[in-house]
Formats: C-alpha cells, structure tokens, sequence
C-alpha cells in the first residue's frame, strides 16, 4: 500500500507507516520517473515483524494444513483476477515488457498451486516393528518464524518462490523485497490482506541491508531464503549459519550455451536470441556465453547478429517492443564498461549496443543487444557477470573442448545445449557442472515442481528453492519411536 508517496510496511496484519529515517526513489528505468519512496525500515520495524510472527505460529502451526491452504486458494484466484494490473507494476519498476511481467507472475502463482498439496507433501512417513513391539513414525513440523530477502530481476515471481510453501507448511513468513523493485509486492499484499490470514502469519518489511542484517541477527528467525548476487549470497548464508540458521542463498551466474554443428540453427538463434536478450539480460538463466562448436561457428554468428540488430528497444508497456531497459543509470554504466572491457580484453563487437537512445525515453537506461566476437574463454569478461543484454561468442572445435569451457566457469546455474543428436545431449546432461540445464531449451528454469538447482557460485546452501526442496526446507523432521508391549493390552 502507498500512502502520500510512500510504501508502508505490512505488519501483524495491518499496514503500517515505517518510522525509517531514510527513504529511496523508485524510478521507473524507461521514463525514470520517480514513482514512489521506498522506505530502509530500521531493525526495530523488522523485530515488530518477527514478534508478530511469533504470537501466531503456535496456532498457525496446529490450524489444520487442509484449513491453511484454503487462504492459498484463495490467493490464486485473486492473482488471477488482478493478473494484468500486477504485472503492469512490473514493467513500471523493473522495465520488462509486459509479456515477460505475465510470464513470471505466471511462474510465481504456479508455486501457490503446488503449495496447495502440501496436506500430502509434508506427511511423514512411518515403519511398524522396527523391533519387537516397536513401531517408528517421521513428522514433519514447521520450523517457525521464516524469512525471504530477494532481488530486483523477478519481482512477482521470486518471494512466491516461498511464501506460498512456508506459511502451508505451518510456518509465520518476512518478505524482505528489493528496495529497487518494491511495487509489485505491495500490490500482491494489499491481496493477502483480503484473504483473512491470522495477524502475524505472513509480514512485509521494506529495506536495504539493515532490515537484512536484522533478519540474519534476530535469534527467532529460524531460515532464511535469500535470491540476488553472489557476493551478497555468500555473505547472507555465511552470517545465518554463524547464527544457527538454516539458509537457502541463490546467487549470480554466467551461464553457457554450446551449440553443436548438427543444430537446427534457425530455431537455436532464436531461442538464445530470447534467453540473451530477454529481460534485458537480467534473468538469472539468461544465456551470456553462446559456445559454437566447428562449423557451427559461422552459420550461429551471422543470423545472432541479425537478430540482435532486429530487436525492438522500448518502454515494455508498447506491445511491439521486445525488450526494456536495465534496472538503473549505475547498471547501464557499468554494462556498457564491462563491453569495453571485453574490447579491450581483444573481443570484436559484432553489435554494439552501448549509447542507446531511444526516441521519447531519452532518459531511460537502455542497452541494446550486443554482440562480443571471439571471446577468449581466459579472459575477464568471460567469467563475469554482466547481467545486460550481452552475448559473448566463444568457439571450440569439439564439443569435448566446449564443456571444458562450460565447466571453467565458477557459477553452475544453467547450462544448454543446442543439438540433434541423442548421444551428444546425454554426454552433455551427464558432464556438466551445473543444476539446471536445457537441451533445445534456452532458459531451462525448473516447474514450480522441481527444484531451482543451481550449483557452484550459485548456490549456497542444501535445500534449494520450489518443489520437494521447499518442503524439507520448511518442516523440520521430528522421529518419534514407540515401544507399546501387547501384553499391556491383556487389561482390556
Ligand atoms: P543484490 O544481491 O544486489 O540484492 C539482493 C537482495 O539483497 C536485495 O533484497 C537487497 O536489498 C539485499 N542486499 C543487497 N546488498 C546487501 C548487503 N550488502 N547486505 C545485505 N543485503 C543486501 O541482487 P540484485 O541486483 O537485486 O539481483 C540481481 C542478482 O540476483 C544477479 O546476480 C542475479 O544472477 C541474481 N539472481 C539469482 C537467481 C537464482 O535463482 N540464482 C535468481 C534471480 C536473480
């Protein structure tokens, strides 16, 4: 909710103005207008939150999972019902087109339906006459207070990577949104207000690292969920496991694609095309390294360039455009030094898209698709992360030599391969070191069913996001073993 300019917290059921001393503009990153304030809520707002959440878990955790995943029902259809006015807030703050803001709302209620079996994903599991007499039986039980801290790149989707399985799995749950991107969620919680949720089961706290390092400090946060860079990650689950947490930390990548000679090439430039260029390059499964493999090489690098020279840059709201703006002026400052640093670092610009403008948003942050020749798999810009519409194009002559090339990166979030052999697609899928990975597919992101696994500098933690995963993050196992003598039922 936004009142007088500002957002307000959400907590113990009731929208709240923070008392924060400091405040940022969210701008929108294709007119940049300032569209609201956001504000870095003190860790004193954060401790109300986990109070609040700790007054409702003892009756939240024994109301039934058949009764709490009504409230999700519920949610679903009201996600539905204001779908188009939600992620129309997604373009706004995070400059995607509108069918890219459709597309990962679609993902995050997909995770609200999943959610709704958790009566029969969390049940335990038991085994009679372990012994003579004795029987043992597994439950599974909320772990308590939980917490999600998330980026700007999936504003809709991500925190439903999570509230939908934690508070169906008994636990009270802390949104921490990207102060970047914190409309969208507002909106998605003036929705949860509607539903009728005990005060304290679920909460929204804006902030920056503050309300972060309260989460991580505060001893009755028992898990954390964190999704954003790797660096950010590393330091997140470092600090909720010196704490005692269980922590779930999803970090950057750099992910590659390897094209063999045998492709279809017209459907993989397509489909890289998308998975480079789509969301302005900053999805955490967007494509930046393309790896041709022999004659492949030729055939891939002429139609990328024409269809990154095709794109059509815009404001996302216009139903032609095809891509938006990166997030903010500091992020195309630093996109387009990281494409003179591969020039420097002997790449060849295939296509160029620093110095956009772009004709009635001449204020916006745009990069258009570019295209870096020849990239020397050695050098800096091969193993950073750019995250701008950027595709770097390396060559291997087998594709034994590309999956070395795959396998020096120190991310592992998603590798794909673009082939029609069988026997190749199995090497690949079998060597590689990554958790997510595409055969024919550009952005091989897991069904709300699977789990998001990324491997390496992409992932810190067990228990990765969605899926079976969320259920063990979520419940903590309980072994219970009974000795019940028959000759003590003689009595009856
Ligand atoms: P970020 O790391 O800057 O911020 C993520 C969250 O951490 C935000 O809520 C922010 O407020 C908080 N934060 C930032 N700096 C912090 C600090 N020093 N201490 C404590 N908290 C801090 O990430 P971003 O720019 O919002 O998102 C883009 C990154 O997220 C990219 O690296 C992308 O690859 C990654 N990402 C990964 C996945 C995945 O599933 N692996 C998914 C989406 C995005």
């Amino acid at each position: 909710m936004i009142e007088n300019g500002q957002l307000l917290n959400y907590v113990n059921g009731a929208w709240k103005r923070s008392r924060a001393s400091e405040f940022l503009d969210v701008r929108n990153p294709a007119t940049a207008e300032t569209m609201v304030r956001v504000p870095l809520s003190p860790s004193d707002e954060v401790d109300e939150a986990v109070q609040a959440a700790q007054s409702a878990f003892p009756d939240w955790r024994s109301t039934p999972p058949v009764q709490r995943i009504q409230y999700l029902f519920k949610l679903k259809k009201l996600l539905d019902d204001h779908f188009d006015e939600i992620a129309r807030l997604t373009v706004d703050e995070c400059g995607k087109t509108m069918d890219e803001s459709r597309g990962e709302l679609q993902r995050g209620i997909e995770n609200v339906e999943v959610a709704t079996g958790i009566p029969m994903l969390m049940q335990g599991y038991n085994s009679e006459d372990i012994a003579r007499g004795i029987d043992e039986h597994m439950f599974r039980q909320p772990v308590g207070v939980v917490a999600a801290i998330t980026p700007f790149n999936f504003p809709g989707m991500i925190p439903l990577w999570y509230l939908p399985y934690a508070i169906a799995c008994g636990n009270c749950f802390i949104l921490k949104p990207s102060e970047k991107v914190p409309m969208t969620m507002s909106r998605v919680f003036d929705l949860i207000d509607e539903l009728g949720l005990p005060p304290g089961v679920v909460s929204l706290v804006n902030g920056s690292k503050g309300a972060v390092d309260a989460l991580l400090d505060h001893p009755a946060v028992r898990a954390i969920s964190f999704v954003g860079s790797s660096p950010v990650a590393r330091y997140v689950y470092s600090r909720a496991a010196a704490n005692g947490k269980r922590a779930q930390c999803a970090g950057g990548a750099k992910n590659p694609v390897v094209v063999l000679p045998d492709a279809d090439m017209e459907m993989a430039t397509r489909i890289i095309a998308d998975s480079s260029f789509g969301c302005a390059g900053q999805r955490c499964l967007a494509t930046s390294v393309t790896i041709t493999v022999g004659e492949a090489g030729r055939e891939f690098r002429d139609r990328i360039t024409r269809v990154a020279e095709a794109r059509k840059v815009g404001y996302g709201i216009e139903p032609e455009v095809e891509m938006g703006p990166v997030i903010t002026p500091e992020s195309k400052q630093r996109v387009e030094s990281l494409i003179g640093k591969g020039v420097n670092e002997g790449a060849k610009v295939l296509v160029d898209g620093r110095n956009a403008s772009i004709s009635g948003y001449e204020r916006g942050n745009f990069v258009r698709p570019t295209v870096l020749d020849n990239v020397n798999p050695r050098s800096e810009i091969a193993g950073i992360e750019i995250f701008g519409p950027v595709l770097s194009l390396m060559h291997a002559q087998t594709i034994d030599e590309a999956i070395e090339f795959v396998n020096a990166t120190s991310y592992g979030n998603m590798a794909c391969l673009f082939t029609t052999s069988g026997a190749a697609a199995r090497k690949f899928r079998y060597e590689v070191q990554a958790g997510n990975i595409g055969i024919n597919i550009g952005v091989a992101a897991p069904m709300a069913f699977f789990p998001f696994s990324g491997w390496k500098e992409s992932f810190f933690g067990d228990m990765h996001a969605q899926g079976r995963d969320a259920i063990e993050f979520y419940t903590e196992k309980k072994v219970v073993v009974e000795r019940w003598p028959r000759e003590w039922s003689r009595k009856f």
